[in-house]
């Protein structure tokens, strides 16, 4: 199962991606985690990365294309892989389709997480990620059973710097600017799923579960 998640940051994706990675045993291809760690490791993919994630704005083309290449070509995707940010512009959509049309393989959904930009604000303010596993948390909608604790493996939650008001809004202009419109693009494709990403984390979990095995 090829599977890109469309939609702003905040609505979710890195939740249900969780859900789906496991569901179908294939991995989670995420620019932007494997970002935070390269910038984590000062490597010199995350010194390049370093100011643009900072600020909200979108690393250059060419090279979050040649690092989910890399990820999308790599033997632990060969039963498929949950892309989560990723494309997130009309120029990485066509580079998407065309390393998969590359090694035969095509997107099996694109799953778009529809949500109103009011309630994104408070979405991405109230997210705590764990340090240690990545699991995202929220202090309102879904908190962890002990305070700034990991459920799943004890790490300590920390809220991402972009994650801050004023990031927040750099990031949400770069969404309206560039990624919004492939959604249109998306949208005329049969694989094309919308779901409200309003709902509870359970019921959306549930209608990808019977669109996946009806
Ligand atoms: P995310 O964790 O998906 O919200 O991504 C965090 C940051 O990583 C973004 O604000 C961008 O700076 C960068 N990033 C993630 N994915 C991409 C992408 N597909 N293209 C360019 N930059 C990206």
């Amino acid at each position: 199962m090829n599977i890109v998640l469309l939609g702003a940051p905040g609505t979710g994706k890195g939740t249900q991606a969780h859900f789906i990675a496991e569901l179908f045993r294939i991995p989670i291809i995420s620019p932007g985690d494997i970002l935070r760690h390269e910038i984590k490791n000062r490597t010199k993919l995350g010194m390049i990365a370093k100011n643009f994630v900072k600020s909200g704005k979108l690393v250059p083309d060419n090279v979050i294309v040649d690092m989910i290449k890399k990820r999308v070509e790599n033997k632990n995707a060969k039963s498929g892989f949950v892309l989560d940010g990723f494309p997130r512009n009309l120029s990485q959509a066509k580079a998407l389709e065309e390393m998969l049309e590359s090694i035969g393989k095509s997107i099996d959904k694109a799953i778009y997480f529809d949500m109103e930009e009011k309630k994104i604000v408070a979405r991405l303010s109230g997210r705590r990620v764990c340090i240690d596993c990545g699991e995202t948390y929220h202090l309102q909608n879904n908190p962890p059973i002990k305070d700034n604790i990991c459920d799943k493996c004890g790490g300590h939650l920390y809220q991402r710097e972009d994650d801050k008001p004023k990031i927040i809004e750099e990031r949400l202009g770069t969404y309206n600017r560039n990624t919004a419109p492939i959604i249109d693009y998306y949208s005329k494709k049969d694989y094309f799923l919308a779901v409200n990403a309003d709902d509870n984390i359970e019921s959306i979990r549930n209608n990808l579960r019977r669109e996946f095995i009806p």
